[in-house]
């Protein structure tokens, strides 16, 4: 029987009471509105753990003013459904005001890693990231923690952050989950009609052209987002390219060539839907 949690004191007694059974547990933080992309992280926790926590949070410290947290989608009853399905055992879905009172005060912060890309463009977004699952990690206290490649910045991020504050949690990255078409999976891509959806592969065929383009021995990485910008304009000619970079998780500044371990990352917006994808190259 899986287990749904909503109070973070019933949370921690449970997790307090699988560790002193000498299992060990798998964390899959997640915003809900799940998909085959947050499966895929469930069904690989539960080759990692006895015991697979997932969360559901939508975390408000980690969206800016402007952008999409009231809209953000929500099915909590579908969410539990398919997390129980891909071998859930706990859900852990607590309140805002109680992960967040009133005079909550406290924040992490990741300092180099966070200067660029998805951290640059959003100021104070990994802020909140790192602030929530620092807390997860507290109140889950878990062995394992799954994230996805899709969002490459914020797992390399957060893995500085359990490095620098001791945490003894293995990490693991799981491939991106695509849909046919190549789009990478997000729950926001609900908000697409079909002929958008189909536009908002724009990032993909740029990620496959810059991947071709290194195969055939280009190394010049303004080549190479030349041509990904060109692509996209091409397929989505609305679309509004936030950043096109070539860098390695170690740093996420920029590559000048092309060499072992870069990977692509990009963020584009796409009919009003801001996306980001990335691919590694070499
Ligand atoms: P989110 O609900 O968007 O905060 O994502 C929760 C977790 O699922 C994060 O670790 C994401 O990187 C991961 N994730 C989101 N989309 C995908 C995908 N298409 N493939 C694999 N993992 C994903």
């Amino acid at each position: 029987m899986m287990q749904t949690i909503r109070s973070i004191k019933k949370m921690q007694q449970v997790a307090r009471k699988i560790a002193a059974e000498g299992k060990t547990t798998a964390l899959v933080p997640t915003m809900g509105f799940l998909h085959e992309g947050h499966l895929s992280l469930i069904r690989r926790a539960r080759k990692a753990a006895d015991i697979v926590i997932t969360t559901i949070f939508v975390n408000p410290a980690q969206f800016g003013p402007r952008e999409d947290l009231s809209k953000y989608p929500r099915d909590e009853k579908g969410d539990i459904r398919k997390i129980r399905k891909a071998g859930g055992d706990i859900v852990f879905i607590p309140k805002a005001t109680d992960i967040y009172p009133d005079d909550f005060q406290t924040y992490i912060t990741v300092e180099r890693l966070t200067r660029s890309l998805e951290g640059e463009s959003r100021p104070r977004h990994f802020r909140g990231v790192t602030t929530i699952v620092a807390k997860l990690f507290n109140i889950t206290q878990p062995d394992v923690a799954v994230f996805g490649q899709k969002d490459l910045q914020q797992a390399y991020v957060l893995k500085q952050m359990a490095n620098d504050l001791s945490w003894p949690i293995k990490f693991v990255i799981a491939p991106t989950v695509r849909e046919k078409s190549g789009l990478a999976m997000s729950s926001r891509n609900k908000f697409f009609s079909p002929e958008q959806r189909l536009e908002a592969c724009c990032l993909y065929y740029a990620l496959r052209t810059a991947e071709a383009m290194v195969k055939s021995g280009v190394k010049d990485t303004v080549k190479l987002t030349k041509e990904m910008r060109a692509v996209i304009r091409a397929t989505c000619p609305t679309a509004k390219v936030d950043y096109i970079a070539l860098s390695k998780p170690t740093s996420f500044l920029p590559v000048y060539e092309v060499d072992r371990g870069t990977f692509c990352l990009l963020a584009v917006k796409v009919h009003g839907v801001r996306l980001i994808d990335n691919m590694k190259l070499r």
